[in-house]
């Protein structure tokens, strides 16, 4: 007998789902918009979904966590998304930091820091990028020195999530292998008020409580463990994280594009100007119609990706991650870019709040992995084709 896939979630998923969604939709965009003028943070919204158990849903339960998979976190995220909630710092600090944390820390590091990620009381960002290595990671010139029996970190990043609202950074740096000379990358765990460690805001265009931060790494000392994990595994530590914050960005872009078209939709409905409502037009109902088909199809393939990385298969979880990520966020764009155009020129008032998600939802082409390198690990790893970089 044919074994049976099953394409619905489960009850306590849905359950799930619904949980959230009527948490988040207490705050509601007029929240999270007004925060975000004012220079406010997501502060309540953020710990009531820790209290709650739903931020650390994915951590084991040993740490406080919920002991789900990343599908349950995925699922957290793309719900507060679809509430015009969007927060970024769900892809960061339980799924990536909270992953790796999980995957490879000690025993004395998990207790540490695994239940203040799951409980939003220590959020935990992660900085990768720099100016000069961007796309290109292995290019990344911060470095770590061994020193009187701990690390020396200096370098810079740009870009970094929530720098501002985490006790502790996850940075990447480079160490020195002791055999061979050769600097191979390795993750640290930086409290944000160590003596060295600086951050500014770079000012985007955005609207989100939540900002990026230049950070400035100037011989930040640092004890021996904070280093996590291996040393000699830093790669294999970085990408156990690539995954999970894929499915993330995809839920973000999934559950932002569920909230322009929702919005779309309500105002199509009501909105008369040739005698009918504007949605009775084929000329906005299509494109609509296309999101929402464009949107199903991108939350099926994150699903996907979700239920392969919680059934331990890496390899092809890493596959649909990435087509899953890729799909939420050309859905993402076109459904803000559709929303726009159906609110008219309410589409571009701060009213309407419409326009705002244009570049929230492009953001998701470039973060945390662009368009561009999807593309090109399709063509590499799905279709064989040579390395093009
Ligand atoms: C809102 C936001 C939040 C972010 N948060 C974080 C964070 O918390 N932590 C963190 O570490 N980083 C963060 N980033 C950084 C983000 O991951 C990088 O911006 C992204 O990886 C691209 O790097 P870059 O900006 O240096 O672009 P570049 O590397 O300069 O690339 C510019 C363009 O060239 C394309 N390109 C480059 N190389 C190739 C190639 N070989 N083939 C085809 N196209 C190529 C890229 O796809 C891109 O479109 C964030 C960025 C944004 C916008």
């Amino acid at each position: 007998m044919t074994e049976q896939i099953a394409f619905t979630e489960t009850d306590e998923r849905i359950t799930l789902r619904r949980q959230v969604a009527k948490l988040a939709g207490g705050y509601g965009r007029d929240y999270f918009t007004a925060q975000a003028r004012s220079g406010g943070k997501t502060t309540e919204l953020w710990r009531e979904i820790g209290r709650n158990g739903y931020l650390g849903i994915n951590i084991p339960e040993e740490y406080g966590g919920g002991g789900g998979g990343i599908g349950d976190v995925a699922a957290v995220c793309e719900e507060l998304a679809a509430q015009g909630c969007p927060l970024l710092m769900m892809v960061v600090s339980p799924a990536i930091c909270g992953t790796v944390i999980t995957r490879f820390g000690t025993e004395e590091q998990k207790r540490r820091w695994l239940p203040g990620i799951a409980d939003g009381t220590a959020t935990m960002a992660f900085a990768i990028t720099e100016p000069d290595a961007g796309t290109n990671s292995h290019n990344i010139t911060t470095t770590a020195r061994r020193d009187a029996g701990g690390w020396v970190l200096k370098g810079r990043k740009i870009y970094i999530s929530g720098v501002d609202e985490a006790e502790n950074v996850l940075v990447v740096a480079r160490a020195e292998d002791s055999r061979t000379g050769r600097l191979k990358p390795c993750l640290f765990v930086v409290p944000t008020d160590a003596a060295g460690f600086e951050f500014t805001p770079i000012p985007m265009e955005i609207v989100s409580p939540e900002q990026q931060f230049s950070v400035f790494i100037d011989d930040v000392r640092l004890p021996a463990d904070a280093l996590v994990g291996d040393e000699d595994a830093g790669l294999v530590q970085l990408f156990a994280g690539l995954n999970p914050e894929r499915i993330m960005a995809a839920s973000f872009s999934t559950g932002l594009a569920r909230f322009a078209l929702d919005k779309a939709v309500a105002y199509v409905k009501e909105r008369e100007v040739f005698g009918v409502p504007i949605g009775s037009h084929q000329g906005l109902a299509h494109p609509l119609a296309m999101s929402k088909i464009e949107i199903e199809l991108a939350r099926l393939m994150t699903q996907k990706a979700a239920a392969l990385y919680d059934a331990g298969d890496d390899a092809a979880a890493g596959e649909a991650a990435n087509m899953a990520k890729y799909a939420a966020a050309e859905a993402a764009c076109d459904a803000a870019d559709r929303a726009v155009q159906a609110h008219g020129g309410n589409g571009i008032t701060q009213e309407y709040g419409v326009a705002g998600l244009l570049v929230a939802a492009r953001a998701g082409r470039i973060a945390p992995v662009s368009r561009e390198m999807i593309l090109n690990y399709v063509g590499m790893h799905s279709l064989g084709l040579p390395k093009s970089y």
